[in-house]
């Protein structure tokens, strides 16, 4: 089977989640098959090897679900960034905005180091406002950035134009 079809597949779509006029990506049916959870993860890891990287870096918290197994198939790092507040170590912080106000997300600088090159994973590229800011965190912790990698792009947002600048010509891989 063409793993394409088969993630497109798996994912459902939720009309007026979490509020009305937003069709809401669900991925629980692809995670819940793990023939079609396996073959994402085999998606990501070629991704992972193919752009050189020594570190994965998932975004909460879906991104945590995909990006956790691929590190281990890759045998690359894995570093969460998270909804600030969480992390209790020392961290670097970075605002962005969304629609309506702004938020913050948290990398351990610790846990990249000069050298590194960084796959960003997550499940869906809306915006592109929460990879911008990670790309963000991932240059000011001292490592390099290999790329991002979601599972959708939701294009009618232009999330790729607005994370162009941020991406210093590294790739969005959107499978
Ligand atoms: P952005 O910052 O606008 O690109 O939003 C991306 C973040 O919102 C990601 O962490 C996604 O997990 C989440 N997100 C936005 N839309 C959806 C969706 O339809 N399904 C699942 N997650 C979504």
């Amino acid at each position: 089977v063409d793993t394409r079809e088969l993630l497109l597949s798996r994912i459902r779509d939720v009309p007026d989640h979490p509020k009305p006029g937003v069709m809401f990506k669900d991925i629980t049916p692809l995670l819940a098959d793990p023939v079609a959870f396996a073959a994402l993860t085999g998606a990501f890891a070629e991704l992972c090897v193919r752009h050189g990287a020594t570190k994965i870096v998932g975004l909460e918290a879906r991104g945590f679900i995909l990006a956790a197994p691929v590190a281990v198939s890759a045998q690359v790092g894995f570093v969460p960034v998270r909804k600030a507040g969480k992390l209790p170590g020392a961290t670097l912080r970075q605002a962005y905005e969304l629609e309506y106000g702004t938020a913050e997300i948290e990398i351990h600088a610790e846990d990249l180091t000069p050298g590194d090159r960084v796959l960003v994973i997550d499940d869906v590229l809306a915006t592109g406002g929460t990879a911008e800011a990670s790309l963000e965190l991932i240059r000011r912790a001292g490592a390099d950035v290999a790329g991002v990698a979601v599972l959708m792009e939701l294009a009618f947002l232009d999330g790729r134009a607005r994370l162009e600048q941020a991406l210093r010509g590294a790739p969005l891989e959107a499978l």
